[in-house]
């Protein structure tokens, strides 16, 4: 399948797959979380240090096709520094770009852009999304104080 994605956008998406990012290790995560997507069978476990607001660092566990795998790095690479607020925004523009729908190109995505072409691939968009699913479920769950669930790229 990433033969038939765009030259630049799969040579990105393949970097990442390759070299992954996001694998410090991290002791006593503030988040965890595992997600799998049962149509292609990938499985990804997040974790997370967060600092008063600000994701610190992250670790991106993905045993998964190359999607999944470099759409996990993506958020490695992006996530860090970066406040819950905008990870969150930045999780809404990931799902808007992967449905092909309009979102707010003000905000630098990053390598992130690779993913569009993913979108003309429907199977594929929910590898693409498991890592963005995986730590957005993570986050909502700890901000209402419960104990995060694995995820699914299932609809409910
Ligand atoms: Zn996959």
């Amino acid at each position: 399948m990433a033969e038939q994605l765009d030259d630049m956008y799969r040579d990105i998406i393949m970097e990442h797959y390759r070299f992954p990012r996001g694998h410090s290790s991290i002791e006593n995560p503030d988040i965890v979380n595992e997600g799998h997507n049962p149509v292609c069978g990938d499985e990804i476990e997040i974790k997370v240090k967060i600092e008063k607001d600000v994701i610190e660092t992250v670790s991106v566990e993905c045993a998964g096709c190359a999607i999944s795998t470099a759409s996990g790095s993506m958020l490695a690479e992006i996530c860090e520094g970066k406040t819950i607020a905008e990870v969150k925004k930045i999780a809404e523009i990931v799902k808007a770009l992967l449905k092909g729908v309009e979102y707010d190109d003000n905000i630098d995505i990053g390598d992130i852009e690779a993913l569009q072409g993913v979108k003309n691939f429907p199977v594929r968009v929910k590898c693409a999304l498991l890592s963005w699913t995986t730590l957005v479920d993570a986050i909502n769950a700890k901000e209402i104080g419960k104990q995060s669930l694995r995820s699914s790229t299932e609809e409910k």
